[in-house]
């Protein structure tokens, strides 16, 4: 049996607004699918076998938390990542997870170290928390769709010149709420702002990278009436 293999990092200290509810969303689209949904955990102190998993999951957390975890998640899985990235393993980040993706999170004079799985950085500026509802128009390799969240981060996160965003802000703040950009997406690794969770709001988005994650097509589901009710209304909240 086709069985994807999840594993969630830190999920105990990363996990804000929710962000749990994703992998609930895979582990469901994939039963539904008839497909096998194998869930594992690393969190501080644990090793990470690069080839064990098809997809890494970090959810967002508080700057407290994201201290303990930047450290750790550098000396104890920053190899394994890069791997398990380089062979085309699905990493999915979001917010605080997003942000210790990149090569740094600097907040209140501290630099908190990132794995550098994307080139980026995020820094605590002074000015307002980046809230609200967001959506943005992303393209990974279908056609062009929305991804509607709710944002909330302190950090503005700037991407390297090489570096592609997720998608193309249609309303709300995003990485910085200058550029018009959100998110990063560098092959199958992505990290986003958006909660909601974000992939109950979008499974269009947890479809794909089930798809990327194990190398197969998808057909879609026959009932996701309450799914795509899920979509429109954050569509809405955001105005698009
Ligand atoms: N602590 C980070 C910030 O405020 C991330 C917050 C989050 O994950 N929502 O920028």
């Amino acid at each position: 049996m086709t069985t994807l293999r999840l594993c969630a990092l830190y999920a105990e200290l990363m996990n804000i607004y929710a962000d749990r509810g994703n992998i609930a969303v895979l582990r469901a689209r994939c039963e539904w699918r008839g497909l096998g949904f194998e869930l594992a955990s690393a969190s501080l102190g644990d090793p990470l076998d690069p080839e064990a998993h098809d997809l890494f999951y970090m959810g967002g957390g508080q700057d407290r938390d994201q201290a303990a975890v930047a450290h750790d998640m550098v000396a104890t899985k920053g190899e394994a990542l890069h791997a398990a990235a380089d062979r085309g393993a699905v990493v999915l980040a979001v917010c605080g997870g997003y942000q210790l993706l990149g090569q740094w999170y600097e907040l209140g004079g501290e630099r908190l170290p990132g794995v550098g799985l994307a080139d980026l950085h995020t820094v605590r500026e002074p000015g307002p928390r980046l809230i609200g509802n967001c959506a943005i128009e992303a393209d990974l390799g279908t056609a062009p769709r929305v991804i509607a969240g709710f944002e909330n981060h302190g950090g503005r996160t700037y991407l390297g010149s090489g570096e592609r965003p997720l998608g193309k802000v249609l309303s709300g703040h995003g990485n910085n709420g200058r550029d018009g950009f959100e998110g990063v997406r560098r092959r199958n690794v992505i990290g986003t702002y958006l909660h909601g969770p974000l992939l109950p709001k979008n499974v269009w988005l947890a479809d794909r990278l089930i798809e990327l994650a194990l190398g197969v097509e998808l057909e879609p589901l026959p009932d996701d009436g309450l799914e795509a009710a899920a979509h429109a209304s954050a569509r809405r909240a955001a105005g698009v």
